[in-house]
This record gives C-alpha cells, sequence and structure tokens, in this order.
C-alpha cells in the first residue's frame, strides 16, 4: 500500500478556529514517526492506538504509552496514537474542504486511522464507548464489524472494559484481556505472516488465526442464545476450533518490561503531569467492589532496583518534576519504605518531588510521609476507606478501622498535611441510610484529631463520594444496583448532615456527582450484545464524551434504551437494579479472567454473611495461605513478591 497522505495540510489552516488546537498538532517530546514502509514490501504492521477520551485525558494513559513504545521499538511495525476530537473540531472535520471530509487521523503523522492494519483502543471506562463509534465513524471505518471489508483495520478493544466487551461486541473484531505488552506483539506477528502470504483467505482468516491462539476474542465467531425469560441460555463458538473460553494475558516479569522508558510530554494542558512508574501490577487485597483488583490477579512486583532505574531514566528523558509511584495500592510493595527513602535521598535538593497517588488507610506510616514531604512539597493525601460504617467495610472486605484512619490522618496531619481527601462509595450492597451518614460522623473525627495533632484550625477534609457499580469477575457481579433516585437522596442526606454541623461543617469539603451516570456505567458493565443497539442509537443522537458531566444526558440513554430494548423483555432495571441468581449465565462467563466463578460465588456469599454480623474476613493470599480464588493455577501464573534486599543505589543527585 503506498503511504496515505497526511491531513494535516487540511487540518493546518482550519485549527485557529477550534478550542485547544495544540492538541491536535502532535510532536511531542519523545513521540515517534516512522516510515509507512519501515520493513520490506508488505510485513510492515500498522497500529493506530486510541485512548477514546479528549487528549488531555487520554495522553498520560501509561497503558496506551506503553504499547506505542513496546509497538514501536519494532523495526517492521508503526504505531501512532489517536485520541476522541472535541465537537467543535468534529464539525470542522465533517464539514471537511473541496476534497470532503476530514477522517480521523494519528497525532503523530496524521495519517488517516482507516489506513492502518489494526485500530487498537484502551478502555478505563465503559462511558467511552460513543467516542468509539465517533471515532469509527469519522475515520470511515463501518462502525458494525460485519460491514468491514479488506480495507478497513482489525477495530481490537483492550483495558479493563475488555473483560466484558458484549456491549460492543457489534462495533469490534476482537478483543483481548489482561496485560498488553506481549499479546500486542503476538498480533502483530499473525498480522504480519497473513499479509506476507498475501492476505489469504480475507480477513475472516486473519480473525480466525487470532481467535484460535486461544487468548484473543473474537466477538463474531460466538452465538448468544437467550432464554424466554431474557437471560443468556448459553454462548457458544460457532465454528470449529474456536475455544469455548479466551483467557486473559498475564505479564509475569515486569522487570523485562521497563516500559514506559520514553514518557510522552504534553504539548497541551493534561489532567497528570507527571512521569508515573508502576512499582506492581495486581491487588490481592479483596476489595469485593474492586473489579481492578480482581482482574489483574496475582500480584507481580517490580523490583525496586527496575524502580530507582526507571524513575532515573524516566525524569532525564522527561523533565517531568514529580514522580508518581503507582499501582493499585502502592504502599503495599514490600519495599516500599526502602523505595521511598532511597528516592527521596536521591533527589533531595532537587527539583523532583514523589507522589503515591493511592494509599491504603492502614499502610501508611510516617517514613512515607516524612520521605515523601522530604523535598518540601507535600503533594494531596487520598485515603480510601469506601464505606462509611464498619458494618459496610466488611461487606466489601475492606477492613479498616475507625482507629486506623485516625492514627492515619494524625500522622499526616502532625507532619504538615493541613488537607486530606477520603474516598466513599455509595450504593454498596446491603447498605442503608445509616451507613452513609456514618461518613459525616468519621469526617468529623478526622477534623477534630487533626486539629488536636497539629494544634490548628485550619485543618480541611474533602470527602469525596462516588456512586458503587457492579462490575462483571467480582463477588459484586451478581449485585442488584442502587437505583439512582436512591442513590441521590442518599447523598443529601449526607451533605445536609455535613453542611449542618457547626463546629466542623466548613471544614469539611464534599464532593459528589449524582446517580445518574453511574446507572448507565451500571448498564454498560454488565450489559449484554442488546446494549450494543442502545450505545449506536446514543451516539446517533449526539452522544458523546459520556464521562463528562457537561455532556453527558441520562434522558438521551433512557429514551434509547426504551427504543432498542422495546419487545426483548428487558429495559435498564432489568440490567442495573436487578439482582442475579447463582446459575444465570452471565454475558462474560466465557471470557476467563482466572477467578473461579464458585469462588466469587462464595466470597458473595460471605459478603452479605458479614452484613448480618458474621465476622468474615479474606486476608491478602500475599501475606496467608492462598485461599484458592482460582487465578494461579488457571493462569499458570504466581505471587511475585519482594523483598529483594536490593538497594537504591548509586545515590548520586540527578
Ligand atoms: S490463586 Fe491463591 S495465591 Fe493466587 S491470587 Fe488466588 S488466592 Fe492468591
Amino acid at each position: 500500500m503506498s503511504a496515505p497522505v497526511s491531513v494535516f495540510p487540511r487540518l493546518e489552516p482550519r485549527l485557529p478556529s477550534v478550542s485547544k488546537p495544540i492538541q491536535y498538532v502532535g510532536g511531542e517530546l519523545n513521540s515517534t514517526v516512522k516510515d509507512w514502509d519501515c520493513a520490506p514490501e508488505g510485513e510492515t504492521v500498522r497500529w493506530a492506538l486510541m485512548y477514546p477520551d479528549a487528549y488531555e485525558v487520554g495522553l498520560p494513559n501509561q497503558g496506551v504509552q506503553i504499547l506505542y513504545e513496546v509497538l514501536n521499538e519494532r523495526d517492521w511495525i508503526v504505531a501512532e496514537r489517536t485520541y476522541s476530537v472535541w465537537p467543535d473540531m468534529e464539525k470542522v472535520m465533517r464539514a471537511g474542504d473541496e476534497q470532503g471530509s476530514i477522517p480521523q487521523f494519528t497525532v503523530d503523522a496524521h495519517r488517516p486511522v482507516r489506513a492502518f492494519d489494526v485500530f487498537g483502543l484502551s478502555f478505563s471506562t465503559e462511558l467511552g464507548y460513543t467516542n468509539m463509534l465517533n471515532a469509527l465513524d469519522l475515520a470511515g471505518i463501518p462502525l458494525h464489524a460485519a460491514d468491514r471489508t479488506e480495507d478497513d483495520p482489525i477495530v481490537l478493544a483492550g483495558g479493563h472494559a475488555a473483560f466484558n466487551p458484549e456491549p460492543i461486541a457489534d462495533f469490534l473484531d476482537a478483543a483481548v484481556l489482561g496485560d498488553g505488552e506481549e499479546v500486542v506483539l503476538a498480533i502483530s506477528e499473525v498480522v504480519r505472516d497473513w499479509k506476507g502470504e498475501g492476505r489469504p483467505g480475507g480477513r475472516d482468516e486473519l480473525l480466525r488465526r487470532l481467535a484460535v491462539s486461544g487468548n484473543i476474542y473474537v466477538p463474531r465467531f460466538y452465538d448468544v442464545v437467550y432464554a424466554e425469560d431474557g437471560t443468556i441460555e448459553a454462548v457458544v463458538p460457532n465454528r470449529p476450533g474456536i475455544p469455548f473460553r479466551v483467557r486473559k494475558h498475564t505479564l509475569m516479569d515486569l522487570d523485562a518490561w521497563p516500559y514506559p522508558a520514553k514518557p510522552l510530554v504534553p504539548l497541551a494542558e493534561t489532567v497528570h503531569e507527571r512521569f508515573s512508574v508502576e512499582i506492581f501490577r495486581g491487588c490481592t487485597r479483596g476489595c469485593r467492589f474492586c473489579q481492578a483488583g480482581m482482574i489483574t490477579r496475582p500480584v507481580r512486583e517490580r523490583s525496586i532496583g527496575t524502580i530507582a532505574d526507571m524513575v532515573e531514566n524516566g525524569i532525564r528523558k522527561s523533565g517531568f518534576e514529580e514522580v508518581g509511584l503507582l499501582s493499585l495500592s502502592s504502599a503495599d510493595h514490600t519495599e516500599i519504605g526502602e523505595v521511598a527513602k532511597g528516592l527521596a535521598d536521591r533527589y533531595e535538593g532537587t527539583n523532583v518531588s514523589l507522589s503515591l497517588p493511592s494509599t491504603r488507610v492502614d499502610a501508611f506510616n510516617i517514613t512515607l510521609a516524612n520521605e515523601f514531604s522530604r523535598n518540601g512539597r507535600r503533594s494531596g493525601l487520598t485515603f480510601a476507606p469506601e464505606g462509611g460504617s464498619e458494618r459496610m467495610r466488611r461487606v466489601i472486605n475492606k477492613m479498616v478501622t475507625e482507629e486506623d484512619l485516625i492514627r492515619t490522618v494524625a500522622t499526616a496531619y502532625s507532619h504538615g498535611w493541613r488537607q486530606v481527601k477520603l474516598y466513599f462509595m455509595v450504593g454498596l450492597p446491603t447498605e442503608t441510610d445509616e451507613d452513609v451518614l456514618q461518613v459525616a460522623e468519621l469526617a468529623k473525627k478526622v477534623i477534630a484529631k487533626g486539629r488536636e495533632v497539629s494544634g490548628r484550625n485550619d485543618i480541611r477534609c474533602t470527602v469525596s463520594i462516588g456512586g458503587f457499580v457492579p462490575k462483571p469477575h467480582t463477588p459484586f457481579q451478581w449485585a442488584a444496583q442502587l437505583d439512582h433516585e436512591t442513590t441521590d437522596e442518599r447523598l443529601k442526606k449526607l451533605r445536609d448532615t455535613v453542611r449542618d454541623d457547626k463546629r466542623f461543617g466548613r471544614a469539611i469539603g464534599f464532593r459528589y456527582h449524582d446517580g445518574k451516570p453511574g446507572t448507565i456505567e451500571g448498564l454498560l458493565s454488565r450489559g449484554d450484545r442488546r446494549v450494543g443497539r442502545i450505545i449506536e442509537a446514543v451516539w446517533r443522537d449526539g452522544g458523546r464524551f459520556d464521562g463528562w458531566s457537561e455532556h453527558f444526558s441520562y434522558d438521551r440513554w433512557v429514551t434509547a434504551a426504551e427504543q432498542a430494548l422495546d419487545g426483548t423483555g428487558v429495559d435498564l432495571a432489568w440490567y442495573t437494579t436487578r439482582e442475579r441468581e447463582y446459575d444465570e449465565v452471565l454475558p462474560w462467563d466465557h471470557l476467563d479472567s482466572g477467578l473461579d466463578k464458585d469462588w466469587l460465588w462464595a466470597d458473595w456469599e460471605d459478603a452479605l454473611a458479614a452484613a448480618d454480623g458474621a465476622d468474615i474476613e479474606v486476608e491478602d493470599c500475599r501475606w496467608t495461605p492462598c485461599y484458592d480464588c482460582g487465578v494461579c493455577p488457571e493462569m499458570g501464573t504466581e505471587i511475585q513478591i519482594g523483598p529483594t534486599g536490593q538497594t537504591l543505589l548509586p545515590l548520586s543527585v540527578v
């Protein structure tokens, strides 16, 4: 194929008319532009990678940055990035010029997305689905996989939402579950071989080759059979050689994959402007609401030597002044104390500061507080008790006691922090108003303790509340989601209780969103293929950027759901506020996260027993015997943790 023409000359004259035009320009430090034909004839494999949100959210995404780099390191692969364009730019692109509309383009070389072999999208949230449809349409790629031709790329989904891609199954050619580093290369090889052989059997054969590997899901090769009551009777392969279940990928040696090594430095303002190093992957704390923890098991730590090298290299290559030590629960790294002290020593007196984006309430300690504030900068501290009452925290298996929390915040306030943020969820299974009102009591105690230990009156605490959405592959996958009306009533009662308090009310900030987006996220999280019609109708009605409150329209989703599900016997409430039974076939049962379904069910029953007062705690299998969640034997993996005993030498100041 001859190299596609850059759309930039057509774009450039129009940039002054759109907001934040710099986001469409590319050329960031550490970005890569390769020749379209970087390998011998027919052997170049080309990926367009998309984080389906605006540049300011998408650029810092670690997953996309890692894959971009891993792919571009191969001399036979071209990988470029594309992001969702804002509505003003969409208008400009659709209006186009004398050559017609301007297609969805990559920011690296402004090549049309449709010209690539693979269009890979990484979904952190299901609310990005309408943005995918918009990108496909702008790219000139048929929305439905069934309508695509040899000239269209393979549309591939990854990221956490891909663990149930059924709502977008009709729009996808394939999906991958789990860690992407190795599988993107495996996919590239299949594509290269197929192209090199002259594309035998066309698109269908390429997809077959991917599907028979057993770890790439090709929805078109599975039929969904529905029962009369609207539930799923079975999901079965519809041709020989296609596996009944598709397995997730697990990267077992994080030290061998120290990416990103060349972090992208954005030109426009983005949500995070720091260099993040993932210090471990996976979490076995066993919080029952947490899909990320469940689907990324087991825990695999990066050694402190590699962490140190990555930090030093990343700072040199990017110039970022903040380093985030990233993971699902960073303070749980077996050598976090040594990592923090070593890095603080190394960068003392420089302009480099350290931050720990997520901190468990019971793992934070004085050493960390000291180390992270050593360079004089105090990044925000967020603790996530998640449940307001002790009872709720037992239900969700987040065994943080009130004492733990108060002790931890006392440490923070006595070490100079004036403000902490506490994160909670509302709408958890078995929750009552009383459980939620306990959040206010807890916040008041936090302020009182902060005033006591610091001797100051300007102590603040921000309470941030999110609505709970039951997610696939978790023990709460069977739970009824709380309707948005009750969610909002509970939030209002809590807000009023906080505001009405004369002693503490003004010291407590309160951040929350209404429950409506959560209901739609719930629909998309646990939906099946019938939900695809709703997504398409919403997009056709103008739905874009559903993760942004200013763009989200609940009414649009409700209307689309009513129309799209008419005659199916199921509706929005059926997908969201309905509790599922043990023997119901769930839309994602054929997608294997490694978790044993019976273990998940037993854990769900334990949650209900805990709600009634049973003293059941699932401990962390890093420090207690394996409790047979199923992942390690199913995936052939094992927990990888330190301590390694390594040090962070050399301690030269950078
Ligand atoms: S199989 Fe055992 S050791 Fe592995 S993650 Fe599950 S509980 Fe932990």
